[in-house]
Parts: structure tokens; sequence; C-alpha cells
């Protein structure tokens, strides 16, 4: 039954009872609440309400429904002693307010009349008692039936407590955030005192890590204690010093193993209480990470520029000396190539200075000079520089599509060709007609106008060059000279009888340190998987690798949408033709100078994919021994991260070891719940206390399973 049919209904009852009992409206008003409720009462489905209780009465106000019930039980069990009695204290009952989950918007509210019973034991001290609804209502003297909470706890765990008494309001419950806070409280508490007592003995292996409820604030760093075999969060514990650990850690008399990440402090609190401890594989890799991504950064130039291509050509650096190590080679053209690119572009005077000074930058920034070195030696100002080397990317292009045009088009002319009025005057009445015999013959030559105009020049012409092109137009259209001119005018371009072989593409490509350290990790994974025999995905077709077997697994990106193959054909969605295969096969081959240039000129690339590789050799194969032939190759290295990071493995050799011993024991578990805290603390707006996080993060589960059963229909249609 929804609002409408419940307002329809009340409407009906209303006009009825106005026209048949001919009442006021008032009264018809209120009669029509009654009579609705009572109706709607018929529907009502109270299938948590313990049998004992006889509805009453119905009763609808237009704000909520009032159940009204009457206690018919003829015994109750102590609360205290738990004994039965049947005695009951008086004939008076006791009427209490109780809300449920609200109906259609509306909220619930059950008014029940209860009996009190007297304790017959004698040794207990209770004499009289409330008679209690286990699993109608909790506690004895609840104001909210057990649904009811349910409904808050599934609401509220996963926003904030906010936003959860919002729409617990809009679904008909009369409840402030201060009580949503208060109901999660108290079920949070049950909860970890249940981790930490009746359920401790059955916790053996747990995970600890680190989390910060402020950023940058040391005073709220915490740990998050997590059962690993279970999944579930144990508690948020403040601090994160080892006796914290320590006397956390000692309330589970069955631990066996703690997971942690490699701080000292965790180290010497599993010590102290003789567990074996776990350091953490997560933590280690990704402080090997670490040490690669600090080591590139604190090595590599902030922003490289990679020629890629086949037509760079390796300079000689000038001294030649072998004592003096080059670092960088620069990359260049030789000139041959630069002016043939230049002609091929059609590039005019300005764009092929601009062009020249580009390669230029470039070759110098290879070299490691600055901006402002580069000024000096080139003799344009700072400004210039930058401004050309932040064009580089896009001058270098522009010039391989110029060239790809003319390769695609050769007759095709690059400017407008110049037009002349038709109403112009006749080629025959123009200044250069005394010259028309030489103007032809060049034309023949297929030389251009400005050639022609030089040559005319010295023989006595005294206009201007554009008057030589005007003539040149104006001869061609009135078809006074030979159809020969016209194609050789039509081949347009000055240079090239014939159009040469197309220069191999060059371009640049623009790393930020960044972009070079998720390439070392990519190359490391890809290693990894080079090494590894058994790779878990592949194992019905071992002749295919794991990264090809996903780069076969993954939709094709021209129809991820599964659309009509009509439709992608309209949106040209399916459109791989022969250029952009062509394209891959550039890319390829790009991708491989890129290798090539970071290996040559920054030897920190390939260095730090090898200490990744020596990394999982021994990590992924669980190999004590190469552990140890891992810190011995790398605890002197002379990037210091690296050392850094092989001597704390060396000083906290034996966790480390008990990881390659215990490789199913990992903190994942605890990364996905310090994840979850996160973004629980986030919907919060960050203002959450740690007591309410721990609160959220220990009820999750259990609404999660009441989620199902929780939400029952409150009223049903009978039609
Ligand atoms: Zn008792």
């Amino acid at each position: 039954m929804t609002n409408e049919s419940i307002d329809s209904l009340y409407e009906i009852i209303k006009g009825t009872a106005i026209d048949v009992l001919e009442i006021t409206e008032e009264a018809a008003t209120n009669f029509a609440q009654l009579a609705t409720a009572q109706v709607a009462g018929f529907f009502l489905r109270f299938d948590n309400v313990p049998g004992c209780l006889i509805l009453k009465n119905v009763i609808f106000n237009g704000k909520r429904f009032i159940a009204e019930w009457e206690s018919v039980s003829t015994q109750s069990n102590c609360p205290l002693c738990g004994k039965p009695s049947k005695q009951e204290h008086s004939r008076h009952l006791y009427g209490e307010m109780v809300q449920d989950v609200g109906i259609q918007g509306f909220p619930l509210w059950h008014n029940i009349n209860r009996k009190k019973y007297i304790c017959t034991a004698d040794y207990c001290i209770q004499k009289n008692f409330m008679e209690g609804f286990p699993g109608f209502i909790e506690k004895r003297y609840s104001r909210m039936t057990v649904n009811l909470v349910d409904q808050v706890l599934n609401t509220a765990v996963n926003t904030s407590s906010r936003a959860a008494a919002k729409i617990l309001q809009e679904q008909g419950a009369e409840i402030s955030r201060d009580t949503i806070i208060r109901i999660i409280l108290r079920r949070g508490a049950k909860e970890v005192e249940k981790n930490f007592y009746d359920n401790a003995s059955e916790v053996f292996n747990v995970g600890i890590d680190d989390i910060n409820l402020r950023k940058g604030d040391s005073s709220t760093s915490c740990m998050v204690i997590v059962n690993l075999d279970t999944g579930k969060l144990l508690s948020i514990v403040r601090g994160t010093t080892g006796e914290t650990a320590e006397q956390v850690l000692a309330m589970f008399p069955n631990l066996e193993i703690v997971s942690r990440d490699r701080s000292t402090a965790m180290a010497s609190a599993a010590q102290a209480l003789d567990k074996t401890s776990v350091a953490d594989r997560f933590h280690i890799t990704a402080n090997m990470h670490d040490a690669i991504e600090r080591t590139l950064r604190e090595t590599l130039p902030k922003t490289m520029y990679i020629p890629v291509g086949d037509s760079w050509v390796c300079l000689s650096s000038s001294n030649e000396s072998d004592d003096i190590v080059v670092a960088n080679v620069p990359y260049s053209l030789t000139e041959n190539d630069v002016t043939q690119r230049v002609r091929m572009a059609r590039l005019s005077g300005k764009a092929e200075q601009t062009y020249r000074n580009t390669l230029r930058v470039l070759e110098l920034t290879l070299q490691g000079k600055f901006a402002a070195e580069i000024s000096e030696i080139m003799g344009i100002p700072t400004e210039k520089i930058r401004k050309l080397r932040s064009g580089m990317r896009e001058t270098i292009f522009d010039v391989e599509k110029k060239i790809d045009e003319l390769i695609a088009n050769p007759h095709g002319s690059r400017r407008k060709q110049k037009s002349v009025s038709i109403s112009a005057r006749h080629s025959s009445k123009s200044k250069v007609e005394p010259y028309r015999d030489t103007v032809v013959a060049m034309r023949k030559e297929g030389k251009g106008h400005m050639a022609i105009y030089n040559e005319i020049c010295k023989l006595g012409f005294k206009g201007s060059h554009s008057t030589v092109d005007n003539y040149i137009i104006k001869l061609e259209r009135e078809s006074s000279i030979d159809r020969e001119i016209m194609d050789k005018r039509s081949v347009s371009h000055d240079y090239f009888g014939s159009v040469p072989e197309r220069p191999s593409r060059i371009s640049v490509r623009i790393y930020s340190v960044k972009t070079v350290y998720r390439r070392v990790l990519s190359k490391i994974k890809e290693h990894r998987y080079e090494n590894t025999e058994e790779e878990p995905e592949s194992d019905n077709n071992p002749s295919v690798t794991p990264t090809e077997t996903r780069r076969n697994n993954a939709i094709p990106a021209r129809n991820r949408m599964d659309l009509p193959l009509e439709l992608v054909n309209v949106l040209k969605w399916g459109n791989t033709d022969s250029a952009e295969k062509n394209q891959v096969a550039i890319e390829v081959n790009h991708e491989a100078s890129v290798e090539h240039y970071m290996s040559s000129i920054h030897p920190v690339y390939d260095y730090m994919i090898q200490f990744g590789v020596d990394y999982h050799n021994f990590m992924d194969n669980s190999d004590p021994t190469g552990l140890l032939e891992f810190i011995e190759k790398y605890k002197n290295d002379s990037y210091w991260r690296l050392a850094k990071f092989a001597n704390g493995l060396q000083m906290d050799i034996d966790a480390v070891k008990n990881t390659l011993l215990h490789p199913n024991i990992s903190n994942g578990l605890v990364e996905g719940i310090n994840n979850i805290i996160k973004s629980i603390k986030r919907v919060g707006g960050g203002k959450a206390k740690i007591d309410l996080l721990t609160a959220k993060m220990v009820i999750r589960h259990l609404t999660k399973a009441s989620r199902m059963v929780g939400n029952i229909i409150p009223l049903q249609a009978t039609s």
C-alpha cells in the first residue's frame, strides 16, 4: 500500500462519512484518520512481535502510526537471575512507546502495555521486573525495536551520521544524529569487547598497520589491528609505539604470527612477546619502489626530452679523451637531413629558422645545458629559448606532418594559389611583357617566379617580384603559353623534380621522472613474468606469457560498449585503418628508441630495473639465500637509497626471512581495511573520532549479513 492509496482510502472514508453521517468536516477528518489506520492496521505485518502481545488498535493521526498492544503473557524470565516467574506484580499494565521501522515514510510506534513480574528466587536481589521481549525489543527499556536498530546500523555504517539521520527520517524514523551515534557506539563497544575478551583465544594471526587519522598530525597516528584469518578489524589503537603494540598483542593468548610493516617499534613488540614476526611483503615492496622512485628523482633531470626515430644521430662528444665519462651524448640530425626536411615541409624562411633553432635547443638541452646557458650560446633571449623548448614537440611534429602531406599529395599546392582578378589588364599590357621569352623559357625549366624575377632584373626589369608572379598567372590563364608550363607550375614546389623518399619519422617524447618511474616498474613486471615458470593464470596454455594473455583477453577498444555493429560503423568507432596500424608500428619502433636512449644516456634507468628484478627474484621464489645475496650485492651501493633499503632488510633479517617462509601471511587484508577506514572517515568529512570509526568498522560485517532480513515489508497489500 502506497502513500497515495492510503490518502485515497482516507479521502473515500472522509467523503462517505460527511455524506452518510452528515457530520462536520472536522469530525469526519478525525473519523477518517482513525478508520484509515484501522484498515491499514489489518495489513500491517508485525512478524517479529511476540505472540504474547495482542494488537488492540492501530491509530493513524496523520503523522504517525501507533499500534497498541496488550500483554497476555503468563510468565517471564528475570533479567538478573534468568529464572522464569509466573507471579505477576499487579494487574496493572505499564505502557511504553517503542519505535519500529517506519511504514511508507510514516513513523510507526508501538504502545506496549506490559506486565510486571516478581522474581521468586530467594537468592536474587531483583525484587520485581518488567517483562522483556527478546528478538523484538533487545533491551528491556529500549525505545527501539531490533529491526529499527538494524536499519539504523545498516544505514549509518557506510555514511556519515548526519546523512544517515536524513535518510532514516525520510524513511519514517523519528531519530536524531546523536541517537544514531549513540547506537553505533553501543553496538561497536559490544563487538570490540567480544574481540578482546570472549573471542580473544581464537585470534592466531594478526596484521598491524599504521594509519593517520589526520594527515600530517602525528598525534592522530593509530594502529589498525586485523585478524588475518577472518579479515576483520579487531580494533583501532591510538598510538604507534612498541609498548602500545605489546599491550594490545598481549590480549591474545594464542597469538602466533604478527605481520607488520617494518617499523622497529612493532618488531620489538613482537619480539618481547616471543611471537613470530613477519615483515609484511606489501610494505617491503612499497619501500623498494620508494627507493627506486627517490633515486630516480635525485638522479634524473626533472624533464627529459627523448628523441625518438631512426634519423637521430649520436654526435661524438667534442672532448674525446677516455678519462672523461660523457654522460650525455647529444642526439642531433645531420645537416643534410635537416635541409631535406625543411624543403619537403616547404617551410618559409621564418618557420625554417624556428625549426633549426628548436633542433639546436634540443641538442643543447640533451647536453644538460640550462635555458640561460643555451641562451648565451645561441644568442637568443632565455624567454625565447623556453618558448622554443615548450613548443618543441609540436614544432617537430608539424614538420613531419607537412612532409606527410607532400608525400600524400606531391602535386598539391602548399599555399593557396595566388590569383589575379579576371578584370585585370591583359598580360600584353604588363611591364614584364618585354621579357616574355625569358619568362616562358624559365617556366619551362620549372623555375619559380623569384628565380625569373632575379634573372630579368639583370636584364633591366624595374618592377617588383609580385608583378612577375602576376604576369605568370595571367599568361597561364590566357593559355598563351604551353600546357607544359602549367604542369610545371602545378608541381608547385621550387626544389624537386620528383619527390624524394621520405626521411624517417622523428619526434620528441617529453618525460617526467614519474613517467620514467612508471616505465621502470612496468619493465620490472615484464621481467618478473619472464622469470617465473609457473604463472597462475596461464597454466592451461604455457606457451603464452601472462602479459600476452592479458592483452589478448582484453576487449578490443573498438566495441567495448557492445553496441550494434551498424551503429559502431556510423560512429566510426570501428575505424582501424591502415594509417592507425602504421601508427602502431611507429609506436613500437619509438618504444625501442626510448629504451635505447634511456639505457645509453641515463644508466640509472637500467640499474633500477635490475634492482627491482633482483628483489623479486628472491621474493617471488621465497629464496632466503637469494635474500642474503641481494643484501650483499646492494648494501654498499653507490645509490645510497638502494644501500639503505638493503641495510634495512639486514636489520630486520629474521622478520624478512619469515616473510619468505610464510608466503600466505600478508597484510593485504589490513590494507583493504585501511582503505575502508579512510573512506568512512571521508564521508564523515574527516571528523569521525577513533571510537566511532572503530565502531563503524567492527559493525560493518554484522550489518552485511543482516541486511537481507533487516528490511521487512511493513505493509502488505491484499488485492
Ligand atoms: Zn531474579
